[in-house]
Protein backbone atom coordinates (compact mmCIF):
# COMPACT_ATOMS: atom_id res chain seq x y z
CA UNK A 1 0.00 0.00 0.00
CA UNK A 2 0.87 3.36 -0.88
CA UNK A 3 1.89 5.41 2.68
CA UNK A 4 -1.40 7.98 2.37
CA UNK A 5 -3.48 9.28 4.25
CA UNK A 6 -5.39 5.85 3.94
CA UNK A 7 -2.62 3.98 5.44
CA UNK A 8 -2.42 6.33 8.28
CA UNK A 9 -6.29 5.24 8.82
CA UNK A 10 -5.56 1.72 8.50
CA UNK A 11 -2.66 1.69 10.97
CA UNK A 12 -4.52 3.06 13.22
CA UNK A 13 -7.16 0.46 12.94
CA UNK A 14 -4.86 -2.03 12.85
CA UNK A 15 -3.68 -0.54 16.49
CA UNK A 16 -7.49 0.06 17.59
CA UNK A 17 -8.12 -3.94 17.11
CA UNK A 18 -4.63 -5.08 18.46
CA UNK A 19 -4.74 -2.48 21.41
CA UNK A 20 -8.39 -3.66 22.02
CA UNK A 21 -6.69 -7.17 22.03
CA UNK A 22 -4.27 -6.72 24.11
CA UNK A 23 -6.21 -4.24 26.75
CA UNK A 24 -6.06 -6.78 29.82
CA UNK A 25 -2.94 -7.65 28.64
CA UNK A 26 -1.13 -4.13 29.07
CA UNK A 27 -3.17 -3.52 32.22
CA UNK A 28 -2.04 -6.56 33.90
CA UNK A 29 2.11 -5.45 32.72
CA UNK A 30 0.95 -2.05 34.15
CA UNK A 31 -0.74 -3.32 37.34
CA UNK A 32 2.63 -5.05 38.15
CA UNK A 33 4.97 -1.99 37.95
CA UNK A 34 2.29 1.21 37.95
CA UNK A 35 -1.26 1.43 38.29
CA UNK A 36 -2.86 -1.12 36.25
CA UNK A 37 -4.36 1.53 33.79
CA UNK A 38 -2.30 1.36 30.73
CA UNK A 39 -3.89 -1.14 29.24
CA UNK A 40 -7.37 0.85 29.39
CA UNK A 41 -5.65 4.56 28.40
CA UNK A 42 -4.62 3.52 25.24
CA UNK A 43 -7.86 1.53 23.89
CA UNK A 44 -9.78 4.58 24.81
CA UNK A 45 -7.47 6.90 22.58
CA UNK A 46 -6.91 4.99 19.90
CA UNK A 47 -10.34 3.85 19.41
CA UNK A 48 -11.24 7.55 19.77
CA UNK A 49 -8.31 8.22 17.08
CA UNK A 50 -9.59 6.14 14.83
CA UNK A 51 -13.35 8.05 15.01
CA UNK A 52 -11.94 11.39 14.62
CA UNK A 53 -10.06 9.92 11.55
CA UNK A 54 -13.48 9.00 10.06
CA UNK A 55 -14.63 12.80 10.23
CA UNK A 56 -11.71 14.21 8.45
CA UNK A 57 -13.18 15.42 4.92
CA UNK A 58 -11.89 13.39 2.10
CA UNK A 59 -8.78 15.06 0.62
CA UNK A 60 -7.18 15.30 4.11
CA UNK A 61 -3.63 15.12 3.59
CA UNK A 62 -1.47 12.27 5.85
CA UNK A 63 -0.05 15.33 7.82
CA UNK A 64 -3.87 16.23 9.07
CA UNK A 65 -4.63 12.70 9.76
CA UNK A 66 -1.17 12.53 11.56
CA UNK A 67 -2.34 15.43 13.31
CA UNK A 68 -6.13 14.36 14.25
CA UNK A 69 -4.34 11.19 15.72
CA UNK A 70 -2.05 13.18 17.93
CA UNK A 71 -4.82 15.78 19.39
CA UNK A 72 -7.08 13.04 19.75
CA UNK A 73 -4.60 11.01 22.26
CA UNK A 74 -3.29 14.11 23.90
CA UNK A 75 -6.85 14.49 25.05
CA UNK A 76 -8.09 11.19 25.35
CA UNK A 77 -5.39 8.64 27.03
CA UNK A 78 -4.24 10.78 29.59
CA UNK A 79 -1.13 9.52 32.22
CA UNK A 80 2.30 9.26 31.46
CA UNK A 81 1.71 8.32 28.22
CA UNK A 82 -1.05 10.16 26.63
CA UNK A 83 0.89 13.61 26.14
CA UNK A 84 4.04 11.42 25.00
CA UNK A 85 1.80 9.33 22.28
CA UNK A 86 0.33 13.00 21.82
CA UNK A 87 3.64 14.40 21.26
CA UNK A 88 5.15 11.35 19.42
CA UNK A 89 2.47 11.91 16.98
CA UNK A 90 2.48 15.46 16.64
CA UNK A 91 6.03 15.35 15.44
CA UNK A 92 5.80 12.88 12.56
CA UNK A 93 3.65 15.04 10.99
CA UNK A 94 6.27 17.64 10.22
CA UNK A 95 8.60 15.27 7.90
CA UNK A 96 5.52 14.40 6.21
CA UNK A 97 4.75 17.91 4.95
CA UNK A 98 1.93 18.41 2.21
CA UNK A 99 3.09 15.14 0.81
CA UNK A 100 0.30 13.12 -0.45
CA UNK A 101 2.26 9.59 -0.27
CA UNK A 102 5.23 9.41 2.27
CA UNK A 103 8.42 7.87 0.52
CA UNK A 104 11.14 5.83 2.64
CA UNK A 105 13.00 9.03 2.98
CA UNK A 106 10.13 10.73 5.04
CA UNK A 107 9.09 7.61 6.97
CA UNK A 108 12.39 7.36 8.55
CA UNK A 109 12.25 10.75 9.61
CA UNK A 110 8.51 10.13 10.72
CA UNK A 111 9.74 7.64 13.19
CA UNK A 112 13.05 9.46 14.36
CA UNK A 113 10.70 12.55 15.21
CA UNK A 114 8.00 10.84 16.74
CA UNK A 115 10.65 9.68 18.80
CA UNK A 116 12.53 12.31 19.39
CA UNK A 117 9.51 13.77 20.81
CA UNK A 118 8.83 11.74 23.03
CA UNK A 119 11.90 12.18 24.62
CA UNK A 120 12.11 15.74 24.73
CA UNK A 121 8.98 15.57 26.41
CA UNK A 122 9.73 13.27 28.78
CA UNK A 123 13.38 13.07 28.83
CA UNK A 124 13.89 9.45 28.96
CA UNK A 125 16.91 7.73 27.96
CA UNK A 126 17.83 4.64 26.30
CA UNK A 127 18.06 1.60 29.61
CA UNK A 128 14.95 3.66 32.05
CA UNK A 129 12.62 1.34 30.96
CA UNK A 130 10.36 3.21 29.17
CA UNK A 131 8.82 3.28 25.56
CA UNK A 132 11.90 4.61 24.26
CA UNK A 133 13.84 1.21 24.83
CA UNK A 134 11.10 0.01 22.11
CA UNK A 135 11.09 3.10 20.17
CA UNK A 136 14.94 3.78 19.54
CA UNK A 137 15.95 -0.31 18.25
CA UNK A 138 12.86 0.76 15.97
CA UNK A 139 14.12 4.26 14.49
CA UNK A 140 17.45 2.54 14.10
CA UNK A 141 16.05 -0.69 12.30
CA UNK A 142 14.28 1.63 10.48
CA UNK A 143 17.55 3.45 9.33
CA UNK A 144 19.10 0.37 8.45
CA UNK A 145 16.47 -0.53 6.38
CA UNK A 146 16.47 2.57 4.49
CA UNK A 147 20.07 2.70 4.19
CA UNK A 148 20.20 -1.09 3.09
CA UNK A 149 17.54 0.14 -0.24
CA UNK A 150 14.72 -1.60 1.61
CA UNK A 151 11.15 -0.42 0.60
CA UNK A 152 8.32 0.94 3.37
CA UNK A 153 6.73 -1.77 3.85
CA UNK A 154 10.49 -3.68 4.59
CA UNK A 155 11.15 -0.41 6.53
CA UNK A 156 8.24 -0.69 8.88
CA UNK A 157 8.74 -4.68 9.36
CA UNK A 158 12.07 -4.08 10.88
CA UNK A 159 10.89 -1.40 12.74
CA UNK A 160 8.17 -3.46 14.24
CA UNK A 161 10.37 -6.18 14.74
CA UNK A 162 13.23 -4.34 16.69
CA UNK A 163 10.39 -2.94 18.87
CA UNK A 164 8.94 -6.06 20.06
CA UNK A 165 12.54 -7.28 20.77
CA UNK A 166 13.03 -3.73 23.04
CA UNK A 167 9.92 -4.10 24.66
CA UNK A 168 10.91 -7.87 25.70
CA UNK A 169 14.65 -6.79 26.52
CA UNK A 170 13.34 -3.59 29.03
CA UNK A 171 12.00 -7.29 31.75
CA UNK A 172 15.58 -7.07 33.60
CA UNK A 173 15.53 -3.48 33.63
CA UNK A 174 15.30 -1.44 36.55
CA UNK A 175 12.61 1.74 36.18
CA UNK A 176 14.14 5.27 36.23
CA UNK A 177 11.30 7.42 34.95
CA UNK A 178 7.48 7.38 35.33
CA UNK A 179 5.59 5.56 37.91
CA UNK A 180 7.77 2.19 37.49
CA UNK A 181 10.59 3.92 38.85
CA UNK A 182 8.91 5.01 42.42
CA UNK A 183 9.61 0.75 42.51
CA UNK A 184 13.41 0.98 42.35
CA UNK A 185 15.09 -2.77 41.95
CA UNK A 186 11.56 -4.14 42.11
CA UNK A 187 10.33 -2.86 39.07
CA UNK A 188 13.10 -5.77 37.88
CA UNK A 189 11.53 -8.62 36.25
CA UNK A 190 8.51 -7.09 34.46
CA UNK A 191 7.90 -6.04 30.62
CA UNK A 192 7.45 -2.31 30.49
CA UNK A 193 4.12 -1.32 29.54
CA UNK A 194 4.44 1.31 27.33
CA UNK A 195 7.45 -0.17 25.43
CA UNK A 196 4.87 -3.42 25.01
CA UNK A 197 2.28 -0.60 23.44
CA UNK A 198 4.94 0.80 21.24
CA UNK A 199 5.54 -2.46 19.86
CA UNK A 200 2.31 -3.14 19.33
CA UNK A 201 1.32 0.32 17.59
CA UNK A 202 4.37 -0.09 15.09
CA UNK A 203 3.35 -3.59 13.97
CA UNK A 204 -0.04 -2.42 13.50
CA UNK A 205 1.79 0.38 11.18
CA UNK A 206 3.43 -2.61 9.25
CA UNK A 207 0.51 -4.76 9.22
CA UNK A 208 -1.33 -1.68 7.83
CA UNK A 209 1.23 -0.83 4.74
CA UNK A 210 1.37 -5.04 3.39
P1 LIG B 1 0.53 6.41 34.07
O1 LIG B 1 1.88 5.92 34.50
O2 LIG B 1 0.37 7.88 34.28
O3 LIG B 1 -0.59 5.59 34.61
P2 LIG B 1 0.36 4.94 31.59
O4 LIG B 1 0.15 3.75 32.45
O5 LIG B 1 -0.66 5.16 30.51
O6 LIG B 1 0.50 6.26 32.44
O7 LIG B 1 1.77 4.84 30.85
C1 LIG B 1 2.89 4.29 31.49
C2 LIG B 1 4.02 4.19 30.46
O8 LIG B 1 4.47 5.49 30.08
C3 LIG B 1 5.25 3.49 30.98
O9 LIG B 1 5.15 2.10 30.82
C4 LIG B 1 6.38 4.09 30.13
O10 LIG B 1 6.61 3.33 28.96
C5 LIG B 1 5.83 5.42 29.73
N1 LIG B 1 6.54 6.51 30.39
C6 LIG B 1 6.33 7.01 31.63
N2 LIG B 1 7.16 8.04 31.87
C7 LIG B 1 7.93 8.19 30.75
C8 LIG B 1 8.99 9.09 30.34
N3 LIG B 1 9.42 10.07 31.15
N4 LIG B 1 9.52 8.93 29.11
C9 LIG B 1 9.08 7.96 28.29
N5 LIG B 1 8.10 7.10 28.60
C10 LIG B 1 7.53 7.20 29.81
MG1 LIG C 1 -0.54 3.51 34.32
MG1 LIG D 1 -2.44 6.19 35.46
Amino acid sequence: MTLDTKWVEAWIGAAAASIGEHKAELNTLDREIGDGDHGENMDRGVRAALEALGKLPDDATPNAALRSVAMTLISTVGGASGPLYGTAFLKAAEPVGDQAAIDGETLVALLTAARDGIVSRGRAESGDKTMIDAWTPAVDAAAAAQAAGGPPTAILAAAADAAEKGAEATEPLVARKGRASYLGERSTGHRDPGAQSTALILRAASEAAA
